[in-house]
């Protein structure tokens, strides 16, 4: 299989770092013009230097500043809803700040980005692919995740809600949903070798996902090779869902 986006504008957010880094320079590489959103500058220029894609500064906490953001980045076709927060606390000490600033990025911005998104290509009368990267975390529970694993529920969820409304309009929805990655965000929940090791032991393949896994099968989901596939969450996961 050929996947290749030429003449498609493609949309990643948290492209700064991590999967987001990874799911931006293959798109670059298969042809899409990636226009790049995250909050630090300095990261997102370096990446503009290496794949020549348009950056867009932003905060997704902030509800508007995430319209705006999503409003100046212009026609999309292709949408990687990949920015997201994990702030760990035990369940009877998380506070509603950050159970409330985990909901805002991890799930509110993808709503509005998506509304965004969409609204321009069904204005356009195109059709689009929108992947949102959720977490084996939506499915299970795990240890000081309460925000975290409420949000990637949620979601899913959203996945499943936009796919059955957008899907009229041939604007197709689909999650990932991986295991730990070794990216800056899984070194800090999962870099202690107390915590790395019980959980690599319940991955059947006894590894941890690197960024181009994910960034690959966020590839396939948005290509015309997965014309038919909507609404679904995908494990990328070693196993850790089967286990
Ligand atoms: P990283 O923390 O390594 O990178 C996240 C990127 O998103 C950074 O560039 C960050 O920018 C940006 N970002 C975060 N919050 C905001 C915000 N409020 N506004 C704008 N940009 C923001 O995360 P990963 O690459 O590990 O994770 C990417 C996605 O994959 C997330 O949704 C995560 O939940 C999911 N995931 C990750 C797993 C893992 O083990 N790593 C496992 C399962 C799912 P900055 O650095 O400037 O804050």
């Amino acid at each position: 299989m050929d996947i290749q986006f030429n003449g498609k504008r493609a949309l990643v957010t948290g492209a700064g770092k991590g999967i987001g880094r990874e799911i931006a320079v293959l798109l670059s590489q298969l042809g899409a013009q990636v226009v790049a959103m995250s909050r630090t500058m300095e990261d997102l220029t370096s990446l503009q230097k290496e794949t020549g894609c348009e950056i867009i500064q932003v905060e997704l906490a902030d509800a508007e500043a995430t319209r705006k953001a999503a409003e100046q980045a212009g026609p999309i076709d292709l949408l990687v809803n990949n920015a997201g927060i994990a702030l760990l606390q035990p369940f009877l000490e998380t506070t509603v700040e950050a159970f409330d600033t985990t909901m805002a990025v991890n799930v509110r911005a993808v709503m509005i980005m998506t509304q965004v998104v969409a609204r321009g290509l069904i204005a356009r009368k195109q059709p689009g692919a929108v992947v949102n990267l959720s977490s084996q975390a939506s499915m299970i529970a795990l240890k000081d995740h309460t925000s975290y694993c409420s949000s990637k529920g949620a979601l899913d969820q959203l996945t499943r809600m936009m796919a059955l409304e957008l899907g009229p309009h041939q604007i197709r929805v689909n999650a990932i949903n991986p295991t730990v990655t070794l990216t800056p965000m899984g070194e800090m929940a999962w870099g202690d070798p107390k915590k790395s090791g019980p959980m690599m032991a319940r991955i059947p393949l006894g590894r941890f996902a690197k960024p181009l896994h994910i960034a690959q099968a966020v590839a396939y989901l948005l290509s015309d090779q997965a014309d038919m596939i909507h609404g679904v969450t995908l494990p990328v996961d070693g196993g850790f869902l089967a286990n």
